[in-house]
């Protein structure tokens, strides 16, 4: 899950690492307020939009007055931001961020992260920090540090040290710097975070150090275990289909094909992607309704992809083990009881009460089309879109 800047810098706070004063608005009197409420100016106000390269795309103002942070706030909320993260598409401004703007000295890179390949949580920092830092990994990237971070030792003084004397840091600066790092590091680990990034780390004007910007994205599967960060979920910033899906707990992911596909199992899933494409089909979405589906979570899924206008046939492909097929039609006939079925459905059905499932979808009156395997199940679909449309 992602969150907001503003939300991202509030956890900063609880763990310690210094931020500029702020509050989030989501109109321009209320950013008129907050800017207020911070004293004299200047203010910078930024978008508040799950992506990264706000600034590039203009979605960072300064304001001298609190009027003028309010009007700013009003030309960009509601306006639709295309950074280089969010596609074509845009995302829709709801909130800003007003806060104190700082004079910036200088701006380093800081970041904790997992990397897999080490199997260890690892800290990246560089002096080159800012907007440009995607240009600096691949032009200079021996201005970028890595270090690991050891489980059992967390992220050591010495450490922090090390790193904040490749960036260059005077002694005062180390001084912030370590306290910082262990801060970042406390809220990774206890958050279950997936990447805690300061990009820039700003030395302002008297030799401080603060986080101008604060990103931090977090596990989904251990969301659970906090229930105040997963409160700051924002579905605004979420695909529609993959809100409704985790509502039902399944493992959603849209696409951009005409296929809808529902299957039992990831490695199924994407099989079962595999062969459509192979077929010469393009698959709309992955969905594994997973080993221990109820009916209801069946239709749940189903009705999904009937609501996605890009489906244009559907390809239904299970493989029964603790997954019972009964199970599997009974979700789609209750889904196709609520919402019409325009698209040619293929179902194939096998393992555990198989026989079962095609009997309940043979009386249910929707017109099934039935596949032999998967392969047949997935040429068959790709042949009956490929048929609707001429
Ligand atoms: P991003 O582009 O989405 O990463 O958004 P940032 O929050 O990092 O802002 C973009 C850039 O705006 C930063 O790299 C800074 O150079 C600049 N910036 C952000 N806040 C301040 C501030 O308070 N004062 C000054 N002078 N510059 C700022
Ligand atoms: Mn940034």
């Amino acid at each position: 899950m992602k969150i907001h800047e503003y939300q991202a810098a509030e956890l900063f706070r609880r763990y310690g690492v210094r931020v500029p004063e702020g509050k989030d608005a989501a109109t321009a009197q209320e950013a008129g307020q907050a800017a207020r409420a911070l004293g004299a100016g200047p203010y910078v106000i930024k978008v508040q939009v799950h992506s990264g390269g706000r600034g590039k795309a203009g979605g960072v103002k300064f304001a001298e007055t609190a009027e003028e942070a309010a009007q700013k706030a009003g030309e960009i909320l509601g306006m639709t931001l295309v950074t280089k993260q969010t596609g074509p598409q845009g995302r829709v401004v709801r909130r800003v961020l007003v806060s104190r703007a700082m004079k910036i000295a200088r701006e380093y890179y800081v970041s904790l992260t997992v990397d897999g390949a080490r199997e260890r949580v690892v800290m990246i920092a560089s002096p080159a920090g800012g907007m440009e830092i995607e240009e600096t990994a691949k032009e200079a990237p021996e201005k970028i540090h890595t270090m690991e971070i050891d489980p059992y030792l967390g992220l050591t003084v010495y450490q922090a040290r090390e790193m904040g004397k490749k960036l260059g840091f005077s002694q005062d600066e180390i001084k912030q710097f370590v306290p910082l790092c262990q801060g970042l590091y406390r809220l990774f680990v206890e958050k279950d975070c997936s990447l805690v990034e300061v990009n820039p780390l700003a030395v302002d004007a008297e030799g401080n150090l603060v986080a101008a910007d604060a990103k931090v994205n977090l596990d989904d599967n251990a969301l659970f275990r906090h229930p105040d960060i997963a409160a700051m979920r924002d579905v605004n910033e979420e695909e529609p289909r993959e809100t409704e899906a985790s509502k039902y707990d399944l493992n959603y992911i849209g696409l951009d094909g005409n296929i809808g596909c529902m299957v039992n199992g990831a490695g199924l899933a994407m099989a079962t992607m595999d062969i459509i494409q192979s077929c010469g089909g393009s698959p709309a979405n992955f969905l594994d309704v997973g080993g221990s589906a109820t009916a209801e979570k069946v239709a749940g899924a189903f009705s999904i992809l009937l609501s996605d206008a890009k489906v244009e046939g559907i390809f239904i492909n299970i493989f029964g083990g603790i997954m019972r097929c009964d199970i599997i039609a009974e979700g789609v006939v209750e889904a196709a009881r609520k919402l019409e079925v325009k698209v040619p459905l293929v179902v194939r059905l096998e393992g555990t009460n198989a026989e079962a499932g095609k009997k309940i979808l043979s009386e249910s009156g929707l017109n099934i089309t039935a596949a032999e395997d998967m392969a047949d199940g997935a040429r068959k679909a790709c042949r009956l879109v490929k048929e609707a449309r001429a």
